[in-house]
């Protein structure tokens, strides 16, 4: 396993949410950071279908156009009674001619539950894949996820995407309800940067 012994990190993404957590994640480490629009990148085309294709592709492109290590999360919510869908198209399903709306994604996933009928609890993963590139070439990549339910209404508008009707095992708040700090403590993206401080930070 290769370590980061740079001290400087580009995040491969264009999601402020995501920016914010990792940004967070890292800032024990006393990494700079910067993010993919500071250095002007475009978002590239997302075409495998498992995330940890999609994150790969991302880091890669990151880093072969900075020159700099990147790191890149694909993550996305998985529903047991959907067959795992919105899995990797998480982010496709809120895609609307006027940008993004998660509310509508989070409608459709409780309607589609509704018509099939699904019991309760609807039961759901949150996963992450982190992948860090460098500009040779070289990557490590890294898997997280965190169980619960889908729940509905929505519930809480602290965090972003499809927060508010996640309900992590064992709480009582979504992660759209919950402190900021409880959910990074917690999450998906935690489970799978644990997994990236002890293999490349350590
Ligand atoms: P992608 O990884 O850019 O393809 O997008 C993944 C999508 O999954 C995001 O746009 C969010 O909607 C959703 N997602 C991933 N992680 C989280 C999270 O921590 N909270 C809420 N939604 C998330």
């Amino acid at each position: 396993m290769r370590k980061f012994d740079g001290d400087h990190l580009v995040i491969a993404s264009h999601n402020a949410g995501k920016l914010r957590e990792i940004a967070e994640l890292l800032a024990p480490f006393g990494v700079k950071v910067s993010s993919a629009s500071e250095h002007g990148l475009e978002e590239p085309e997302e075409t495998e279908d498992t995330f940890v294709g999609n994150a790969r592709i991302k880091a890669h492109f990151a880093a072969k156009a900075t020159g700099l290590p990147a790191l890149s999360d694909d993550s996305g919510i998985t529903v047991d009674a959907l067959d795992g869908a919105p899995g990797v198209y998480t982010a496709d399903w809120a895609e609307t001619s006027e940008g993004r709306d998660f509310a509508m994604a989070m409608e459709k996933v409780w309607t589609l539950l509704d018509q099939k009928m699904a019991p309760f609890p609807r039961t759901a993963a949150f996963n992450a894949t982190l992948c860090l590139a460098w500009p040779d070439g070289h990557d490590e990549v890294f898997e997280g996820r965190v169980d619960g339910q889908v729940v509905w209404p929505m519930r809480g508008d602290r965090g972003f995407g499809f927060d508010p009707v996640f309900l992590p095992n064992g709480k009582t708040e979504t992660f759209g309800e919950m402190d900021p700090a409880e959910k990074n403590a917690m999450s998906h993206r935690q489970d799978a940067f644990d997994k990236l401080v002890k293999g490349c930070f350590e």
